[in-house]
């Protein structure tokens, strides 16, 4: 067993994956609670409510195939992040990121609350959160107003699409 292959707990004996096809063929026969889930690329025990993730094959103990879990969305790369935050150098406030890449693809209005404090009054300021969908293919450009007028601009990757059954 090679070490660099990746266990499916961290209680997990064996990281040696599964080979005898258990779990697909358990998967096909609609009489057994094991089922697939394709969004998260986990053999599930299926009963009722009630469901527990499968972390090695019952018949051979060998690892099921690892979960993609946290592969549901595109992480971009670094030469990516770098396009991405050069494209908005000169931006310094959210009207100069419209100015420069127009309407976004969804704005949101939103409310900051700060609570009296010492001789500070209550106060509520008025804001905007911007996405921008189109200026990459992995990842959504967030801008976001700051109290003071600033654009605070992260990424957040896309939503992988659905992979076919
Ligand atoms: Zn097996």
């Amino acid at each position: 067993m090679s070490s660099d292959q990746h266990k499916p707990t961290s209680r997990s004996v064996t990281a040696e994956p599964c080979t005898c096809g258990y779990l697909q063929r358990a998967v096909d026969d609609p009489d057994t609670p094991i089922q697939f889930d394709q969004r998260c690329g986990e053999y599930h025990f299926v009963y009722g409510d009630a469901l527990l993730v499968i972390y090695h094959c019952p018949f051979c103990g060998g690892a099921a195939p690892p979960s993609i879990r946290e592969s549901l969305f595109f992480h971009p790369s670094e030469d990516e992040r770098n396009r991405l935050r050069d494209l908005f150098r000169d931006s310094r406030t959210v009207d100069d990121v419209i100015d420069k890449f127009g309407p976004p693809d969804w704005v949101s209005p939103v409310t900051r609350k700060s609570d009296e404090a010492d001789a500070t009054p209550p106060t509520v300021s008025f804001s905007r959160a911007l996405v921008y969908q189109r200026l990459s293919d992995v990842a959504d450009v967030h801008v976001d107003e700051c109290a003071d007028g600033q654009a605070r601009v992260s990424l957040q990757g896309k939503r992988r699409p659905h992979r076919p059954a």
